[in-house]
């Protein structure tokens, strides 16, 4: 579980930057109140999950015009965060439901897939791949897959075709 510390974007005075680990979004609300999860305190460290959406909000302007600014990241395995859009900028108010929709887009639920062999169909397919030994977790990581494929149904050299998993 990667072990993060979030640093603000910007602080201006009194107004801080907030960080919230979200994990659902209610598509029903057109305020902060949409993003459900829990907040996670500046400058201290958290453990979190690899692929959570993180967003913050930035207080940006000058105190007598002042505006906030959204930004979602995904926090990777190693403990660092990726910025997503990170040609967009949102502002938390005039487009807060741009930015409502981006994230949950994000925590949607991706459609499953199988993988299949192109002569015969069949979903026993192998694929080469790569490992190295972590030192740190004690264990053998996956590095690369290779484009090699077989099918154990065919006992051959396959290509292999991802269909959408139907029937769930
Ligand atoms: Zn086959």
């Amino acid at each position: 579980m990667p072990r993060i510390r979030l640093t603000a974007s910007a602080n201006s005075g009194n107004r801080r930057s907030w960080y919230k680990h979200v994990t659902n979004v209610d598509c029903t609300k057109t305020n902060g109140y949409a993003f459900s999860g829990d907040f996670i305190p500046e400058d201290t460290v958290v453990d979190i999950e690899t692929g959570a959406i993180v967003i913050e909000c930035v207080p940006r302007g000058s105190v007598k015009h002042n505006w906030k600014e959204g930004k979602v990241y995904k926090i990777e395995a190693d403990g660092s965060s990726t910025l997503l859009f990170p040609d967009t900028t949102f502002d938390w108010r005039k487009d807060f439901l741009n930015f409502r929709d981006k994230v949950a887009e994000l925590l949607a639920p991706k459609d499953k897939v199988q993988m299949v062999c192109s002569t015969c169909g069949s979903t026993n397919v192998r694929r080469d791949a790569q490992v190295a030994w972590n030192t740190d977790t004690q264990d053998w990581e996956l590095t690369a897959v290779f484009d090699h494929a077989d099918c154990e149904d065919c006992g051959g050299e396959t290509n292999i075709e991802e269909q959408p998993l139907t029937g769930e």
